[in-house]
């Protein structure tokens, strides 16, 4: 008898000199992965969807940061692949990735994405579906990626261990966050483990026993 495989699996590729988690996520049944947050050291995620065995169909954006997504218009054109996100909201930041690449030491190229996405819109990888979660704050267009059968989320810059976004941006706001995390993260669940866009991972339950922003006992004090 043969343990069934879990049907996605993934590995957390650190890129640029802001040490963004890039993961790869793919299913297990087809092969079939993307890339979330494709933000530069194009040649290492290259090598590691080869050594993962992977074929890459798209690339999934969480939001328009120059270290999340520099290189994501590189990498389509060069894989000939359609790229699927942030939500519109987050244009603007897409608009100046020539800009802030300059600026940050990363190769940014402007690019328009093959489908903006909603809350409540959903993403296929292989024969995975992955759920759609709007979560501004950090920045307008944030979204967050959902696998329900694996509780697993890749959270982006919205939540980190120990630590929230930071909301200092042009059109940050500090509200849109807390609500985003408290309202659409939370009930997914506190055994979700999430890859968050910068750091080690953690679970839903364990940031709202200790993290100094969100956890309940923080916020019930008002
Ligand atoms: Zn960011
Ligand atoms: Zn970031």
């Amino acid at each position: 008898m043969t343990e069934a495989l879990p049907p996605l699996r993934a590995a957390i590729v650190p890129v640029t000199p802001l040490q963004q988690n890039c993961t790869l996520i793919w299913c297990t049944a087809t092969m079939r992965g993307a890339f979330i947050d494709a933000g530069g050291d194009l040649p290492r995620l290259q090598a590691a969807a080869e050594k993962a065995g992977v074929t890459i169909e798209k690339l999934l954006v969480t939001h328009g940061h120059i270290d999340h997504c520099g290189g994501t218009g590189i990498l389509a054109e060069q894989l000939g692949v359609p790229i699927e996100g942030p939500h519109e909201a987050d244009r603007f930041w897409i608009a100046r990735l020539d800009e802030d690449g300059r600026n940050y030491g990363i190769e940014g190229r402007v690019f328009e994405p093959n489908r903006w996405l909603g809350d409540g819109d959903t993403v296929t990888v292989g024969n995975l579906v992955l759920d759609v979660i709007h979560c501004p704050g950090h920045t307008p267009g944030h979204v967050v990626f959902h696998h329900a059968p694996s509780q697993l989320a890749i959270v982006g810059d919205v939540l980190f261990q120990g630590s929230i976004g930071r909301t200092d941006f042009p059109m940050g706001n500090h509200a849109d966050l807390i609500d985003a995390i408290t309202r659409k993260l939370w009930p997914l669940g506190g055994e979700t483990a999430f890859v968050c866009g910068h750091g080690p991972m953690s679970t839903f339950a364990h940031e709202r026993r200790s993290n100094p922003f969100v956890a309940d006992s923080v916020l019930a004090r008002g």
